[in-house]
């Protein structure tokens, strides 16, 4: 089904500029052939390493390798792209039994008034579901667009879409990886999972362990004396200014900070480098989800500094949104 999505997506397009840039998230990259076939008269160079998300565009490189456009698939725009560049974000279209399945179970939960969030894989059914609930007397509560996120769409970092702090978050989706951020966030609103691929409905249970490893690596970064900052050239991602402030803040403090730059945040790009302990201003996520496996060292997130000199400051989640 995503294959003919995809076919019939590139059909719709008459692009004449060549050579052109191609970026696939993962997902898609069983049907790079095809894809690739599909442009050849348009002298495609397709990207290959990984693109989890729309924080990660290749516009930049496109144009230094001579692309005169890029196309993008699996994300909506997220910065101003330095090259002409389409964005082909692929949505899963619902049947009517996945459809009915979630009205169902969101009706099994007796609520009058919710807010409604996915992913940008099933927002093209946002407006649908709204419209079949609303049928049901459950309202959908109002959602934000910004540069970041369309209304009632969500991303790993990113939940500004949600206005209303009261009424549950229902989440369309699969997997934890979206709904998690949501928990994270933790406005004291349930947040619930639909999955109308796996026919599942879960309660994000955030534990203590979450808070517990937080203050714990907050704890021992405390005693540490040699930050490394981390800073993503991902277009998304990269936060300098932030990091700038971060450094001047450890030093004033009298901590030594160092600003240690990569493309992908990974470990192994940092051995060798003897600092203490980290702080991430990449992709939120490598702390929550992978912090303590991931990295040799501590590692605190951009809004857990303030904590190493403030034990009364509140300890809040990362969020990268259009403010950055
Ligand atoms: S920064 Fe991380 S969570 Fe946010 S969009 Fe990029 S990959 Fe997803």
């Amino acid at each position: 089904m995503i294959k003919e999505q995809l076919i019939k997506e590139i059909k719709k397009l008459k692009i004449i500029e060549k050579p052109i840039g191609i970026q696939i998230p993962e997902g898609l990259k069983q049907y790079s052939e095809i894809i690739l076939e599909l442009f050849k008269e348009n002298e495609p160079i397709l990207f290959v390493d990984p693109c989890y998300g729309a924080c990660d565009s290749k516009d930049k490189v496109a144009k230094d390798l001579g692309c005169k456009l890029l196309v993008h698939f699996g994300h909506y725009k997220m910065n101003i792209p330095v090259i002409e560049t389409i964005y082909i974000p692929i949505s899963y279209e619902l049947s009517k039994t996945e459809l009915d399945f979630i009205v169902s179970e969101i009706k099994k939960l007796k609520l009058n008034k919710i807010n409604l969030v996915t992913t940008i894989q099933y927002l093209e059914n946002i407006k649908t579901i709204i419209e079949l609930l609303l049928k049901e007397n459950i309202i959908v509560v109002e959602s934000k667009e910004s540069l970041r996120v369309k209304k009632h769409m969500i991303l790993g970092c990113d939940a500004s879409t949600i206005i209303n702090q009261t009424e549950p978050i229902i989440f369309i989706g699969d997997g934890v990886f979206h709904a998690n951020n949501l928990g994270f966030i933790n406005n004291g609103q349930d947040v619930i999972v639909i999955s109308p691929i796996s026919k599942s409905v879960q309660k994000i249970e955030i534990t203590d362990t979450f808070l517990r490893k937080r203050y714990a690596a907050i704890g021992i970064c405390k005693h540490a004396n040699k930050f490394g900052i981390l800073v993503s050239t991902k277009q998304g991602q990269i936060r300098l200014a932030i990091a700038r402030n971060i450094k001047k803040k450890l030093e004033e403090n009298g901590k030594k900070a160092y600003i240690l730059v990569s493309d992908y945040v990974k470990q192994e790009y940092l051995e060798g480098i003897k600092v203490d302990c980290y702080v991430n201003t990449a992709c939120p996520r490598l702390v929550y989800d992978d912090g303590t496996i991931a990295f040799k060292k501590p590692v605190i997130s951009v809004t857990e500094v303030d904590l190493l000199f403030d034990e009364d400051k509140e300890l809040k989640v990362d969020q990268i949104t259009s403010d950055i």
